[in-house]
């Protein structure tokens, strides 16, 4: 873990800077633990506008839109953790690989980012320090509290979508989004399907790989927990009243899962 030496030798943030790391519910006892990797669009204050305008620090490149109020209406209903990171995605993408070239992101559909090219390995391995650390940080020793503990978590990362990508629509409404669990995503694509009027991707805008992603692989898979990615398009959660509704229709078909995975003793 970080000792406080790591802290002190900070390069990026400021004291004027909202730290990484937020978290709602902590100790709440439900199953699920919600991660939000591009919740906030904040951007330090070192860094500027990393080059771009207004207009483009408000699209999908630098947030993942809607996702925020979803993520925090469903940790309230269903009084569970969520652990979310306020910094955009264009400073350093919390659910790539810290390795690969898209981490830090030169171009990110179509736009440049200015404030990213050239940037040296201190620079970068700043980024990843203060931003991508504590906050994968702050998700793996929640697992760790959580099983001292013996509850179980069943881990779901929070995504949101936009609605047209390299100029074709994407006629999903939701998609669970998974790689190796063979338990969660079945049951989650069975849920939603039987909402009637709802359009369900199996593995659709994308699946999740080792490569592509961070979250699901390094905490869900490889401490073998049961879980999945949900990724909601964002013209469907664009305002509060489709946040709301999209948290209340999880929350319910979250709650007959769990249900579920007592019944079948997937976690006690
Ligand atoms: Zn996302």
């Amino acid at each position: 873990m970080d000792s406080g030496a790591t802290r002190e030798t900070s390069l990026l943030l400021e004291s004027g800077d909202q730290r990484p790391v937020l978290e709602r519910n902590v100790t709440g006892r439900s199953p699920f633990l919600f991660t939000s990797d591009h919740y906030g669009r904040l951007i330090p204050r070192r860094l500027g506008n990393l080059g771009l305008p207004a207009s483009e620090l408000a699209r999908h490149i630098a947030i993942d839109i809607g996702i925020a109020g979803v993520a925090e209406w469903l940790s309230h209903l269903l009084h569970a953790h969520l652990i979310a990171q306020r910094y955009s995605r264009l400073v350093i993408d919390c659910n790539r690989p810290p390795h690969v070239a898209n981490s830090i992101p030169l171009i990110s559909d179509a736009t440049t980012i200015p404030g990213n090219e050239g940037l040296s390995s201190e620079w970068a391995d700043a980024r990843r320090r203060e931003i991508f650390d504590p906050y994968h940080h702050a998700i793996a020793a929640a697992i760790d509290r959580r099983q001292r503990d013996g509850l179980p978590t069943v881990l779901i990362a929070l995504h949101s979508f936009t609605p047209v990508y390299a100029s074709i629509n994407r006629p999903w409404h939701v998609g669970a989004l998974y790689h190796r669990d063979t338990i969660l995503p079945p049951l989650l694509l069975t849920a939603l399907r039987r909402e009637a009027e709802l359009v369900v991707g199996d593995n659709e805008p994308y699946a999740v790989s080792d490569e592509t992603d961070y979250t699901i692989p390094v905490h869900g898979e490889a401490r073998g927990l049961i879980n999945t990615g949900i990724e909601i398009r964002q013209d469907l959660i664009a305002d509060e009243a489709g946040q709301r509704q999209w948290a209340e229709r999880l929350a319910r078909v979250l709650g007959e899962i769990e249900t579920a995975l007592r019944t079948e003793r997937h976690i006690a």
